[in-house]
């Protein structure tokens, strides 16, 4: 079995030549970025998902694992509308999984780099007898002159999601999260965007972030949300609704812009991707609600997902 050396140092072989960006990426004691990654602002996000916890394996191969490390955190530069460009990725390894496991998780997350251009420039590699756990940092630039904050929705504001919502822990969907880094960019390039979050933690939660915690409110239109075919279509349909609205880790974008841009929005979408109107910024604090097509209104209580003690 390879040593921690020797697995890093393949990895490195498989990144390559590190990019004009990147000075010096891994192999000595720091990576050395170039004025052309950190310039300006930089964004940096990081994120942690641990075995037992975020996932079991099986069902969760190390490729997958390897996928979604880096596709949270590309979701969490998406949703600044920026463009990502060097990771990082500690990982405590199970010893007992061997190196092959090693390197399918390594296979994992570079290709997906790949796909998005980003460069892994570090990291830490560590062999243990606990769990797999793995945490990536990513850094990324602003695009379109500046980030999307959380902050910036405004009453009368039109709502949107991408994609479609609900099952994903079920179906193993979260696994193989798609990152909205390229719809993101193409929305703010193509509109105000007021505020934008991406949805880990299911839309009912996440939308209080850039409504109810902004001092806002909101209201949703139930037969608008865009209910995922991962959710058993055999459900009774309110119990669907609330998977799609509670579930979470969907890893679309929410967002909120003024009604001539969604209307623009809905004229000539700018992305293949489907937009989603689902409702409308209330100007009331914390007042949070559903219509149903038929009259009833209830209140959107956060529904979603949360890490507890
Ligand atoms: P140090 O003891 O200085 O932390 P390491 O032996 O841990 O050095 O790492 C050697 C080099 O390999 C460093 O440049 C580090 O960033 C890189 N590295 C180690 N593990 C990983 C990893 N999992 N992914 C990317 N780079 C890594
Ligand atoms: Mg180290």
């Amino acid at each position: 079995m390879p040593n921690e050396f020797e697995i890093i140092d393949e990895l490195r072989r498989a990144v390559g030549a590190a990019p004009p960006g990147v000075e010096v990426g891994i192999g000595d004691d720091t990576a050395v970025l170039a004025p052309s990654v950190s310039d300006g602002r930089t964004l940096v996000t990081v994120d942690l998902i641990a075995e037992g916890s975020h996932f079991t394996i099986p069902p969760a191969t190390a490729r997958q694992i390897g996928h979604k490390a880096l596709g949270v955190n590309l979701s969490d530069i998406a949703a600044m509308a920026g463009r990502p460009t060097c990771a990082f990725l500690a990982v405590e390894l199970p010893r007992s999984r061997g190196a092959d496991f090693a390197r399918e998780l390594f296979a994992g997350v570079q290709d997906l780099a790949r796909q998005f251009d980003v460069t892994l420039a570090g990291g830490d590699t560590n062999i243990w007898d606990g769990p797999l756990i793995v945490s990536i940092t990513l850094m990324g630039e602003i695009t379109g002159g500046r980030p999307v904050l959380r902050s910036g929705a405004r009453p009368g504001d039109w709502l949107f999601v991408t994609g479609s919502l609900g099952g994903s822990l079920a179906s193993g969907r979260h696994l193989a999260v798609r990152p909205r880094i390229l719809e993101a960019q193409k929305l703010h390039a193509t509109v105000d965007l007021h505020a934008l979050i991406d949805l880990s933690d299911g839309l009912s939660r996440d939308l209080r972030h850039i409504t109810v915690e902004q001092g806002l409110g909101a209201c949703l239109a139930a037969e608008r949300i865009p209910i995922h075919p991962d959710v058993p279509a055999d459900l009774p349909h309110d119990v669907r609704l609330q998977r799609a609205l509670d579930d979470g880790e969907d890893f679309e974008l929410l967002f909120a812009v003024s009604p001539e841009d969604g209307q623009r929005l809905l004229d000539s979408p700018p992305i293949e991707t489907p937009l989603h109107w689902i409702g409308t910024v209330l100007p009331d604090a914390d007042r949070c609600q559903l219509d149903f097509a038929n009259g009833r209104r209830v209140s959107l209580e956060a529904g979603g997902f949360e890490h507890q003690f």
